[in-house]
């Protein structure tokens, strides 16, 4: 199995409940090793960049405010990304924070246990995980100068 890097972001209401803790031990107890760690106010260019696979969706204008902290009335788009690493880490994540969906999402999984789906409709999931090799490291350099990460 090949040694990946991937890239969590607790997502503002994961910040926002006092979920940060939670989901570092998650990927802790999964073995994972954490190689960067920031606190990042989140611009408009720097959401859409994250999700420009999406740009096409009915949901990406609200799926911005969302990563920027404006359903949850924060004014300082608080995010924070970690980036990890170990064996088949980006599925291991993915396995931490379970479907993308929480109503189909396993109950002990994060976003099982936290999530929730808004009477507007839209999926709060509390965290971001990478899902493939290609987005993994797309993620990764979007996130984290070279020199904030630990190295190989
Ligand atoms: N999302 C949503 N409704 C959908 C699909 C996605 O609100 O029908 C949101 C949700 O917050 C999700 C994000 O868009 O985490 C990115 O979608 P993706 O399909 O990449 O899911 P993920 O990789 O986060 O599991
Ligand atoms: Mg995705």
């Amino acid at each position: 199995m090949a040694v990946e890097k991937t890239l969590i972001l607790v997502k503002p209401d994961g910040t926002h409940r006092k979920l940060t803790g939670l989901v570092i031990d998650r990927l802790d107890a999964a073995g994972l090793e954490m190689v960067g760690a920031k606190m990042v106010s989140v611009s408009e260019k720097l959401a859409r960049e994250h999700y420009k696979a999406l740009a096409d969706k009915p949901f990406f204008p609200d799926l911005i405010k969302y990563i920027r902290g404006e359903f949850h009335g924060f004014k300082d788009h608080r995010v924070m990304a970690l980036a990890y690493r170990g064996e088949n880490a980006i599925g291991k994540a993915r396995a931490v924070a379970g479907a993308t969906n929480p109503e189909h999402a396993s109950p002990g999984t994060i976003r099982g246990s936290f999530g929730r789906i808004t009477t507007t409709g839209h999926f709060e999931n509390v965290l971001h995980a990478s899902s493939d090799e290609a987005d993994a490291e797309r993620e990764v350099k979007l996130w984290f100068r070279p020199d904030e990460l630990l190295k190989d």
